[in-house]
């Protein structure tokens, strides 16, 4: 689903030149749940952006779903990474002046759909995360494992095959954090999306499939 050959990054500012990966090589199957972790610092972001079609390798390849994107054009890549990536964020990133149900359809804004059909979408997408209740209110009015319910919602109202999410329990408690996991690891079983993860959380690493290290912007596990 997921293939990165020999990935390496390096961003240059003046003189200065950082190597952020190097020479990565990982597959990724269909189906699998992906725990990322390592020091600050590491490439775990730089990797994540590179998966999601945010940033590109400075040499190396990256396929998904079967399709070699690095040949990818930018029109292609962003209906590529609307229609098959959905991503969740620490920080949630939720619009705060629209409405939960508003948010949710956004990712369905680029796609010829009716705004009927966004509706529906959006609320069978809320039904997932058990937040159906919520539709009207505003981000500000719901706490921080809501916040993140909706954004997992925002993620897979398109139907992405894959999802990637950057500490997506890293600003929660761990009751919130357990809750959130626990919506992640049912839409892996039950939809099958293959999700990779970025997390500093061991315990929440040690429910996913698969653990890979990096050190350095260099696979260590
Ligand atoms: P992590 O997510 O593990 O904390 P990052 O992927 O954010 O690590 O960063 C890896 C390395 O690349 C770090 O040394 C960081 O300073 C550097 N880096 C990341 N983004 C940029 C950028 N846009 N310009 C210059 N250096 C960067
Ligand atoms: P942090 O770990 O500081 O909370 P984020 O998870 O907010 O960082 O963002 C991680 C990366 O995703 C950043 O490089 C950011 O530019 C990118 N990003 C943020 N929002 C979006 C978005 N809506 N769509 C695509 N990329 C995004």
């Amino acid at each position: 689903m997921i293939e990165l050959k020999n990935v390496s990054k390096s961003y240059r500012t003046d003189t200065i030149e950082t190597l952020a990966l190097q020479n990565l090589n990982l597959s990724v199957p269909a189906g699998e749940f992906l725990s990322i972790m390592g020091p600050s610092g590491c490439g775990k972001s730089t990797l994540l952006n590179i998966m999601g079609l945010i940033d590109e390798p400075s040499t190396g390849s990256v396929i998904l779903a079967d399709q070699e994107i690095t040949n990818y054009n930018g029109t292609q890549i962003a209906k590529f990474r609307n229609e098959q990536l959905g991503f969740i964020f620490q920080s949630f990133h939720l619009i705060n002046d629209l409405s939960v149900v508003d948010n949710v359809e956004l990712p369905l804004l680029y796609r010829n759909i009716s705004g009927k059909e966004r509706r529906r979408m959006a609320l069978e997408a809320l039904a997932h995360v058990t937040l159906s209740n919520r539709a009207g209110h505003f981000p500000n009015q719901l706490s921080g494992g809501q916040k993140q319910r909706v954004a997992i919602a925002r993620a897979i109202v398109g139907q992405p095959n894959i999802i990637l999410a950057d500490e997506p329990t890293g600003n929660l408690d761990s009751r919130m954090g357990d809750e959130i996991m626990d919506i992640l690891l049912r839409l892996n079983a039950e939809l099958g999306t293959t999700i990779v993860m970025v997390t500093h959380d061991d315990r929440m690493a040690r429910k996913t499939h698969r653990l890979i290290r990096l050190s350095d912007g260099e696979r260590v596990s």
